[in-house]
């Protein structure tokens, strides 16, 4: 039997490549005297860490931060082992094993982490204080434990929990993580990702840790005129129909056409991460052309109004409207939310 091949699929993630390059740039210029790193766990927010890693490594970017062990093998095809740091450290000693064997950055985040990559050989990795998120990484009271004098560290990190608002928690932790850069022996300070950039030259230290912004989202007002929309979802129209005034259009029959109109069917659902928020409230478009959702999104398909681009055929492709900021004030979903939902069903 002839191996069968795959034909197209009928969903994709556009990404503007030219966007994210300009994105990491301006998030490098915008981190001072820092250089910008690049968070791209859970599959680059979405995106596809095939297609975003080496559009951010050819913009200069040289440190890679991923969440899970699980995330390393995707980005090692791409770039350097010792520019890759594994943010939620070694839970368990095959995890350290792995770190050393892969050449790969674990970021230590407790007493039981040091122990663990000590036990396995240590070596340099990087170390995450908790300066008050209170969610992983090392007490302020726990810098001077032995264990911690005995790591050879890189980046010494800490995380911002209000970093997108103006709120004293991110005074308070600046000064923590400053305090501690003076304990810790360390080769870089870490402190910033996307909003702790805007901050200001106090929380940029020698690396920063955008993620969000890199991919078009925009956590807050200083960086609204920077940031360009990276990632666009495109769905197939699978099927048109012309239906009569006081037909309904989907599940629980939500839209009554109140005339006679040519509708769309397109290969987009919730399955895909377009969630049933936008039901009623979605925007397509076809060169520009708007083409609204009507009624309800369902699993595999989204009904569309095709009264302002009556020339569109079965196979024809729609771009949707996902502007991070407007479809974020629309739905009430997060831009992050947003952009980790999308599914696998897109090709990337
Ligand atoms: C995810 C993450 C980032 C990136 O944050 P954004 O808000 O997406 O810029 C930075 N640092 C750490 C520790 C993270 O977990």
């Amino acid at each position: 039997m002839m191996s069968a091949e795959l034909p197209p699929a009928t969903l994709r993630l556009s990404i503007d490549r030219a966007a994210l390059a300009a994105n990491w740039r301006a998030l490098d210029r915008l981190s001072g005297q820092a250089r910008a790193g690049a968070a791209v766990k859970a599959n680059a927010y979405g995106l596809g860490v095939a297609v975003v890693a080496p559009v951010l490594r050819e913009a200069g970017c040289q440190d890679f931060f991923v969440a899970h062990w699980q995330e390393v093998p995707a980005l090692l095809a791409h770039v350097q082992a010792n520019q890759i740091a594994v943010l939620h450290g070694p839970l368990t000693a095959a995890d350290a094993t792995y770190a050393k064997a892969a050449g790969v950055r674990p970021v230590i985040n407790s007493l039981h982490q040091a122990r663990l990559w000590g036990e396995a050989g240590g070596g340099v990795c990087d170390l995450m204080i908790d300066t008050g998120i209170n969610r992983i990484g090392l007490s302020m009271t726990e810098l001077t434990d032995p264990l911690i004098g005995q790591l050879q560290i890189d980046v010494l990190h800490s995380h911002l929990a209000s970093a997108d608002e103006d709120s004293a928690l991110n005074a308070a932790q600046q000064s923590r993580w400053n305090a501690a850069r003076g304990i810790v022996q360390h080769n870089r300070a870490s402190l910033a990702n996307s909003a702790g950039i805007a901050l200001g030259s106090d929380y940029h230290g020698d690396l920063t840790r955008p993620g969000l912004a890199l991919y078009g989202g925009v956590p807050c007002a200083a960086l609204a005129t920077e940031i360009r929309q990276v990632a666009t979802p495109e769905a197939a129209l699978l099927q048109t129909r012309e239906i009569a005034a006081g037909e309904s259009v989907g599940y629980n029959a939500t839209f009554v056409a109140d005339r006679p109109m040519r509708i769309g069917v397109v290969s987009l659902g919730y399955a895909d991460g377009y969630l049933r928020v936008w039901s009623g409230k979605g925007m397509l478009r076809s060169i520009g052309r708007p083409v609204p959702v009507l009624g309800r999104v369902s699993m595999d398909m989204t009904v569309v109004d095709l009264t302002a681009a009556p020339d569109l055929l079965e196979g024809d492709w729609l771009q949707v409207d996902y502007s991070l900021p407007e479809a974020s004030a629309a739905t009430g979903l997060s831009q992050y939310e947003l952009l980790t939902l999308l599914g696998s069903r897109f090709a990337r």
